[in-house]
């Protein structure tokens, strides 16, 4: 698939879409939620999988960079790709996102969907609720978690005495990127992969 200006066009409709969506989700769990001003835990250390036409989007965005900003993206991006060349490890490879500088993400308007979703609880594949990394630095749902084992305490949530539960969205990749109204706009995402291998492509 390549990305023409009527794709961008439907992306744009569909993110107005999604920002009104998650942005009731984020209102509803903000008992919960302690993201704040310089906090860039979600963009530290991840997989950050981007579709084509989100990457395309994101790549536009570079053209608002000023050029420092822009030779130091480039930089961290050539780390990066070295640094995955070289890495043996089972897992996936991991990195700090190339459009992180000084903490705060250099393209937040151009963003992907993953990272719109940073913060909340989610579902995992097998259906487990699973709550972001940053509950273990005393951050999101800390205040309702059950560290010993691992999942949220319904003790300490009805202790809180808050009306509104803790829950996690279907916010994972497969379902932000199928639904009616993607389909009712026709809009198209292409391939799926982590960012930093969408930079081979370029
Ligand atoms: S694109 Fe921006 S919000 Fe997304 S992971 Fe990178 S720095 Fe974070």
């Amino acid at each position: 698939m390549s990305v023409s200006f009527e794709d961008i066009q439907k992306y744009e409709l569909y993110l107005n879409y999604l920002e009104k969506k998650l942005g009731a989700f984020f209102q509803e769990q903000s008992p919960y939620i302690f993201c704040k001003e310089g906090c860039s835990y979600c963009c530290e250390k991840g997989e950050y999988p981007f579709t084509e036409i989100e990457f395309a989007y994101l790549i536009l965005g570079t053209r608002e960079l000023n050029k420092e900003t822009f030779e130091e993206v480039e930089k961290n991006m050539l780390q990066i790709k070295k640094e995955k060349s070289e890495y043996k490890g089972e897992k996936a490879f991991m990195y700090k996102c190339p459009f992180l500088i000084n903490k705060r993400c250099c393209l937040y308007k151009y963003r992907g969907i993953i990272c719109r979703t940073h913060g909340l609880a989610f579902f995992s594949k097998d259906n487990k609720l699973l709550v972001p990394a940053c509950v273990d630095k005393g951050l999101n749902y800390s205040n309702v978690y059950d560290y010993e084992n691992d999942t949220i305490s319904d003790e300490k949530y009805h202790q809180l005495g808050i009306k509104q539960e803790p829950l996690a969205h279907n916010v994972g990749m497969h379902f932000m990127t199928n639904n009616d109204f993607i389909n009712s706009i026709g809009l198209k995402f292409g391939e799926i992969k982590p960012m930093i291998d969408w930079f081979n492509d370029l």
